[in-house]
């Protein structure tokens, strides 16, 4: 609607914005876009680009930002913000895949062709307008898209005029009844003519072209065909001609390629005609737009080789992010073996430990029962002679602090020999036995029984009177006396004699009251046998 009735449309969007309130929001936000396209196609810059950035921000609508922001690409691109259009553009490029509304991929697609043109990236804009021309399903869409394709290929001086591109675009514009774009077409037909050397054919064609450019009002149409008027006509010779359109050009004060071009002619005509001064100072206008185009071409390469350097940059740090994440990964993957690995010493340090603890416990265990065992006489468990010796005088000291009383009584079995002899030893070995079961029984736990050798043992009595210890020691006697050990019908019983000796007259030292307990049971054994003598008794009272 934009290009065909530029008057009608106007009217329309006035009419429209006037009953705003009743429309959808979504038919809001479309008002709004082609106002700003009306703003952009009225050169009203500022105000088209607020208009663009409040739909591309706010509209919520994904294909309504996406035209807008293609659109912006070619209003940046056309008011020379190169850098801004570029990052649109690169923008604009990534998102392309994920594009699925079919008119904003297409009004990406020509503006990325558009603008990778202008900065000589001629294989992509070539490369975008196919893409859009592929998708074209409307004629208005084929339009465009061959149009771009041809303007791609006329940049990169690719086109010419047989080129099957420029007649598909022509056809195209013609059916779509695009008049500015079949107006864009057969100009650029006339600049082809016009480097082809064939003036005539491009002032026919302008002339043909006339009354459309008029209608339509498009001041760049209008000055880009002046401008190649001046030119056909310099060309065929027409100078005056040639010189009142170049200068109609250059009163119209406009920027870019025209007044270049027509200062190019007006030089060339002021030279040929020896206009010496003239020519010099069209030359100069000449020679001052020239290079201002070509700043302008080189600002634009620089600015898409910067953003194109940003993105590598960019696409360089996120690989970098990306590397030091998998370095992070690996990191916390390493931490958490080796945490593992931690748990898994421990498990077998404790383990190992355990077994230690383990082995220690039993060792120990071991070796107190060796120990034990050390202690004991084999035969009769009671305490061995050495250790009994050592308790006795560990007791025995315990005592004398405290002024305790004790009682060693040395017993020595009688006639012992002779068991042995009649019976055996077998049967003296259970007499042994047989003893010591009967001694114990007159024994409290605090008194220590130990076997000094063969039928011999010895008991030390623990805080006892003398009395309680002659008491104790008549016990044993009597209880020995009375045991019996049966065999095979014989019955074989055993005396005994004891001798006693007590501390309170020699002392708490255990070799004097070995001594002493010696010579009573030396003199019990004198006295006759199985009796009961004390240190301070001798062998007449034995024998009473
Ligand atoms: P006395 O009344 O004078 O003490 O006479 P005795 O026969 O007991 O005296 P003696 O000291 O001469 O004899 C001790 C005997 O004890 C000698 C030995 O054969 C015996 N004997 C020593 N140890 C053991 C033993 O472990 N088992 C047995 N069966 N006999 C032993
Ligand atoms: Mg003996
Ligand atoms: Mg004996």
């Amino acid at each position: 609607m934009q290009l065909t009735d530029h008057a009608r449309s106007l009217q329309l969007l006035a009419l429209l914005n006037r009953e705003a309130a009743q429309l959808t929001p979504d038919q809001q936000w479309h008002l709004r876009y082609l106002d700003a396209w009306e703003a952009m196609y009225e050169s009203d810059y500022p105000k088209s680009e607020a208009l663009f950035q409040d739909i591309i921000r706010h509209s919520g609508n994904q294909a309504w930002a996406d035209r807008a922001s293609a659109l912006l690409l070619s209003q940046l691109v056309f008011t020379r913000h190169y850098p801004k259009a570029f990052e649109l553009a690169d923008r604009l490029a990534a998102r392309l895949p994920q594009v699925t509304d079919a008119r904003a991929r297409s009004a990406i697609l020509l503006n990325l062709s558009q603008s990778m043109a202008m900065v000589g990236q001629i294989d992509l804009a070539v490369q975008y307008a196919r893409m859009a021309l592929a998708e074209a399903s409307a004629s208005k869409s084929s339009c465009y898209a061959a149009t771009s394709l041809v303007e791609a290929l006329s940049f990169g001086h690719r086109l010419k005029l047989g080129s099957p591109e420029l007649q598909q675009a022509i056809h195209a514009c013609a059916a779509a009844k695009l008049p500015v774009y079949s107006t864009d077409l057969q100009q650029t037909v006339v600049d082809l003519y016009l480097q082809a050397g064939q003036p005539r054919k491009a002032l026919a064609l302008l002339d043909r072209m006339a009354p459309a450019i008029e209608v339509d009002g498009y001041a760049p149409n209008k000055m880009q065909t002046l401008v190649q008027r001046a030119q056909a006509l310099a060309a065929i010779g027409d100078d005056d001609a040639a010189r009142k359109a170049a200068l109609a050009v250059v009163a119209m004060q406009a920027s870019g390629d025209w007044p270049r071009d027509a200062y190019d002619v007006l030089y060339r005509i002021a030279k040929k005609q020896g206009h010496a001064a003239a020519a010099l100072d069209y030359y100069e206008k000449f020679a001052a737009l020239d290079k201002a185009h070509l700043d302008d071409v080189n600002v634009r390469t620089m600015a898409y080789e910067t953003v194109q350097q940003h993105v590598l940059v960019q696409q360089l740090e996120t690989e970098k992010l990306g590397q030091q994440n998998a370095a992070l990964r690996m990191q916390q993957k390493l931490n958490d073996k080796t945490a593992e690995a931690n748990r898994l010493y421990l498990a077998l340090l404790l383990l190992a430990l355990a077994f230690v603890l383990l082995w220690m416990f039993r060792l120990k265990r071991s070796q107190l029962r060796f120990k034990k065992l050390s202690h004991l006489d084999g035969l009769t468990t009671v305490f061995n002679r050495q250790h009994f010796m050592g308790e006795a005088e560990r007791v025995l000291s315990q005592l004398a602090r405290r002024q305790g009383m004790a009682c060693l009584a040395f017993i020595d079995l009688d006639h012992f020999k002779r068991i042995n002899d009649t019976h055996g030893h077998a049967m003296g070995d259970e007499v042994l036995c047989k003893v010591v079961a009967a001694c114990r029984q007159q024994l409290r736990p605090v008194d220590l029984f130990g076997r000094l050798g063969g039928e011999e043992f010895g008991i030390l009595l623990v805080e006892c009177s003398r009395a309680q210890g002659r008491a104790i020691a008549e016990r044993i006697r009597q209880a020995i006396e009375a045991a019996e050990v049966v065999e095979n019908g014989v019955v074989v019983t055993v005396s005994t004699s004891i001798g006693l000796a007590f501390t309170d007259s020699a002392g708490h030292d255990m070799r004097r009251l070995c001594t002493e307990a010696d010579a009573a049971l030396y003199r019990a054994k004198r006295g006759g046998r199985n009796c009961v003598m004390a240190d301070d008794d001798d062998e007449r009272r034995a024998a009473v």
